[in-house]
């Protein structure tokens, strides 16, 4: 096993990452930026280097200051979380070079399904059903124009490095394509340095449905079931479940079992996610392939009591998994609500701020992620999340009741959070009936309450 993992990121999955390396008895090393000081996986790591100002280029992202810090606190292994270096294929590589395990799949693999169009044709090529769709990356208007009509319209653009729902468009008739282009890869350039764009038929009202998978170095694949995300916002997940309501045990079987022949044909190690929509009709198209441990995570282990990260860290140690596909075991539901720093009243805005008290929930089935604490104060530099609420129930009815529960019990003040949102979520017939889809709040526009909802004051 590992005896010093160095774990290149911050926030909750910085501590969600050390909790796992602890109970391995992994010594952790916590990089941190000025923003960071105060921040929790700061306090609770072995060793913490500050390594630059709040920006994440000049800290999180810095990959020669990352490097230096690892090799002078003498690491075996650099854990990425998710977002910032964790689907770099230089820093996989670098890490490589410098003889430190990088905890992941290879360089390779991460830039084959780094590139969504590259990765859309692997797994066509290997049997995955794939959402028709142009031959790769495309730019000449007129083809695209030719393509769009034989297919017909909605189509959607999306930006071959994507991510975060960004160089996204959704295009409804020819005469707005050619502007649409011209936007989706202005955003793509400026966010991920790579205008490439490809299209594919844009559905209707699907399920986003994803795969959990896990895979050594030995050659054995398992899948962990599904997980539904399809309540978005803007393509951004708020609210994660497992199992999904559509999934039947033979389709999750079938679907299983497509999707680990993929898994093994590649050679991918580690923990990874397989995105899917599904249509009204119940059928799977591969969208895209996460290399890394994603936010929702959590609803999987709720079900499967398989702990991720500790079997992600264990893999990329070189251990084999230490059980099959017949030995996994889903039980109940769960549900993960991403509490953010956001006003939903004011359409999300975002609320950076000092948390002025906090009282976490707590009792049957509720697990709390989270870096924050009375006093702490949320950075404006990164992502808005301030802490995930995990529930299990012994079915979807239970875990909708105890996370409404676990949500009347969550005390936050000095800044405004998503709590109230997720609280007209499990409110709305139509998410309680499982009648969701991608667009579900675009139909069910959220409403702020009448009266403001009164928590308990900390
Ligand atoms: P990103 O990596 O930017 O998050 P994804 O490819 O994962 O982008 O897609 C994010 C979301 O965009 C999906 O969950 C779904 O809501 C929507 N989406 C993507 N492709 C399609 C499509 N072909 N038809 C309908 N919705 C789509």
């Amino acid at each position: 096993m590992f005896n010093k993992v160095l774990i290149a990121n911050r926030g909750e999955i910085a501590l969600r990452v050390l909790r796992a390396c602890q109970e391995l008895g992994i010594k952790t090393v916590a990089i941190y930026s000025q923003a960071d000081e105060d921040s929790l996986h700061v306090q609770f790591a072995d060793e913490a280097y500050c390594i630059g100002e709040a920006p994440a280029a000049k800290s999180y992202l810095n990959i020669p200051k990352v490097m230096s810090i690892a090799v002078m606190a003498k690491v075996d292994a650099i854990h990425p979380g998710y977002g910032f270096l964790a689907e770099n294929p230089d820093f996989a590589r670098i890490c490589e070079e410098h003889h430190i395990k990088f905890i992941g799949p290879s360089a390779e693999i991460i830039e084959k399904m780094g590139d969504k169009a590259t990765a859309k044709k692997t797994m066509d090529a290997l049997g995955v059903p794939v959402i028709k769709g142009t031959d790769g990356t495309v730019s000449d208007i007129e083809l695209i124009k030719q393509w769009a009509k034989l297919t017909g319209f909605p189509v959607i653009i999306k930006a071959t490095a994507g991510g975060g729902g960004k160089g996204m468009r959704v295009v409804r008739s020819e005469s707005e394509l050619e502007s649409q282009l011209e936007m989706a890869r202005t955003e793509a350039q400026a966010a991920f340095s790579n205008d490439g764009v490809y299209l594919e038929k844009y559905l209707e009202n699907p399920r986003h449905i994803e795969f959990q998978v896990l895979a050594d170095e030995h050659g054995n694949v398992v899948h962990i079931g599904e997980r539904e995300c399809s309540v978005q916002r803007r393509h951004q997940k708020l609210l994660e479940e497992a199992p999904s309501i559509v999934m039947t045990d033979e389709t999750r079987e079938k679907m299983g079992s497509v999707v680990l022949k993929a898994i093994r044909k590649i050679g991918y190690t580690g923990a990874g996610t397989i995105e899917l929509l599904c249509d009204g009709d119940h059928n799977f198209y591969f969208m895209e392939m996460n290399t890394r441990i994603q936010v929702e995570h959590t609803v999987s282990e709720m079900i499967s009591g398989i702990d991720l990260v500790k079997e992600q860290i264990k893999v990329a140690a070189g251990h084999p998994l230490s059980f099959t596909q017949d030995d996994i075991k889903l039980t109940g539901h769960a549900i993960e609500c991403r509490i953010n720093a956001e006003n939903p009243d004011l359409d999300f805005r975002p609320s950076p701020g000092t948390i002025e008290g906090y009282i976490a929930p707590g009792g049957p089935g509720v697990r709390i992620d989270s870096h924050a604490y009375p006093g702490y104060t949320i950075p404006p530099f990164y992502d808005s999340l301030v802490g995930k609420l995990v529930v299990w129930g012994a079915n979807r009815q239970e875990a909708i009741e105890r996370t409404k529960r676990a949500l009347a019990e969550y005390g936050i003040t000095g800044i405004d959070t998503t709590i109230g949102f997720h609280q007209w979520l499990l409110e709305q017939p139509d998410f309680v009936d499982g009648n969701i889809s991608t667009n579900f709040l675009t139909e069910h526009p959220y409403q702020p309450p009448v009266l403001p909802t009164t928590g308990p004051t900390p």
